[in-house]
């Protein structure tokens, strides 16, 4: 059965709905929460794993656009530039899957690319530029090749 991740935003009105019960029980789907970030009238954030056949998952994607609820489906990969990095740790903090974390006897930030969900959250996080796309990374590589 198809399986996606995906990152759920919600404004403060959305955050105290039932979205996960609605739906597995009215879009079939199996929601496996990896984490989430979520108080009572505040933004929140939930990063999930879904699970369902692909119209399941179509009408429960579009359930949650009707109540307001951003729903980011990461499907690229990003590359950490080492060179630029310089440590900072702001990024982490936007990493749910914890791609990003500090190696806790160097304090030096790493990135573990298998865990990484593409879902593109610590690109403008980083002052530094150390973090892009792979897509944008392979498209100004090809022009900067043409030069
Ligand atoms: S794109 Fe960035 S924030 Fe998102 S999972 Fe990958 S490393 Fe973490
Ligand atoms: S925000 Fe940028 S410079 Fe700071 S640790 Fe992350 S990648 Fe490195």
């Amino acid at each position: 059965m198809p399986q996606r991740s995906a990152i759920f935003h919600f404004k403060p009105d959305t955050v105290d709905k039932p979205i996960v019960t609605q739906l597995v029980r009215n879009h079939n789907l199996t929601v496996n929460i990896l984490q989430a970030k979520i108080s009572p009238e505040e933004e929140g954030t939930m990063f999930v794993v879904l699970q369902g056949e692909g119209a399941d998952l179509k009408s429960g994607l579009e359930y949650l656009e009707g109540l307001g609820v951003t729903v980011i489906l990461p499907n690229k990969n990003v590359v950490l530039f080492e060179e630029r990095c310089t440590h900072c740790g702001a990024c982490v903090g936007q990493c749910l899957p914890k791609a990003l974390s500090v190696d806790p006897d160097t304090r030096r930030v790493q990135f573990d690319s298998a865990l990484c969900i593409a879902c593109e959250l610590c690109i403008p996080a980083c002052p530094f530029g150390a973090i892009e796309s792979v897509t944008e990374h392979l498209a100004r590589s090809g022009q900067e090749s043409r030069k």
